[in-house]
């Protein structure tokens, strides 16, 4: 069937056209938005489908999940996102497999995976999750308390701390949407002035990105609009 777009070309290119949508709409360059694909719940083939249509950064929730689709995948160049929660059982899995890290909320996950991190392996890339819900999320440091950590975390010797990432409660008010993520955009700003390198705001979903890229995301996670939805095992 060459020449006929399937299903998750032509959603990625949909994606693709609206994160540039964004973009223009508040005078930034689409190629300064990341796009990461998430394929939780969504077979190996998925992934090489959409690999096929150009896309190249894939994230993933679930440990052994993930584990077997990078290991069905090795024939192709992708760069795996660990995005789920991590708990600390299972971090040796996620510092031998994966590239990125999203979900880091304490010192003590970061140092587990920096010691398991092997040496033949480029640092893991990192970013912490910051709540920026408050009492709706009980996942990410508390905003006060990530500039401890991010300076705690900086001096790991086989992590790269790139940034903060954030999954505000769902709203469709594109002003609250807005709110969450701009605080998530002040505490970035604040590391910066504390003199850390970072470049990475991971933040906005299928729901919500528009609004995330307007408030300076530079990664976008998004899995239903590229994917479908997902159907999860009860
Ligand atoms: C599932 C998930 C996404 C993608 O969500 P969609 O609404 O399907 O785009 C993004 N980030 C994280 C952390 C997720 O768990």
């Amino acid at each position: 069937m060459r020449g006929i777009m399937t299903t998750i070309a032509s959603n990625l290119q949909a994606v693709r056209a609206a994160i540039a949508a964004a973009a223009a709409a508040c005078g930034r360059a689409p190629q300064d938005i990341g796009l990461l694909a998430v394929s939780k719940t969504f077979p190996a083939d998925a992934v090489r489908e959409a690999c096929a249509a150009g896309q190249r950064r894939f994230g993933e929730n679930y440990v052994q999940e993930g584990i077997d689709k990078i290991a069905a995948l090795r024939d192709l160049q992708i760069e795996w996102h660990f995005i789920g929660p991590i708990q600390s059982n299972k971090t040796r899995p996620i510092a031998e497999h994966f590239d990125w890290v999203h979900g880091i909320e304490r010192l003590k996950i970061a140092e587990r995976l920096s010691a398991q991190r092997p040496t033949h392996l480029p640092p893991l890339q990192v970013c912490l999750q910051v709540n920026v819900s408050g009492e709706a999320s009980k996942s990410g440091a508390a905003p006060e308390e990530v500039e401890a950590l991010a300076l705690q975390v900086a001096k790991l010797p086989n992590l790269r701390l790139r940034g903060l990432m954030a999954i505000p409660a769902p709203t469709d008010d594109a002003a609250a949407q807005r709110a969450a993520f701009a605080q998530l955009r002040a505490s970035f700003e604040k590391l910066k002035d504390a003199g850390l390198q970072i470049d990475t705001l991971s933040m906005g979903m299928s729901h919500d990105f528009p609004s995330a890229v307007a408030e300076g995301a530079t990664l976008v996670r998004i899995g239903t609009a590229i994917f479908g939805a997902r159907d999860y095992p009860k």
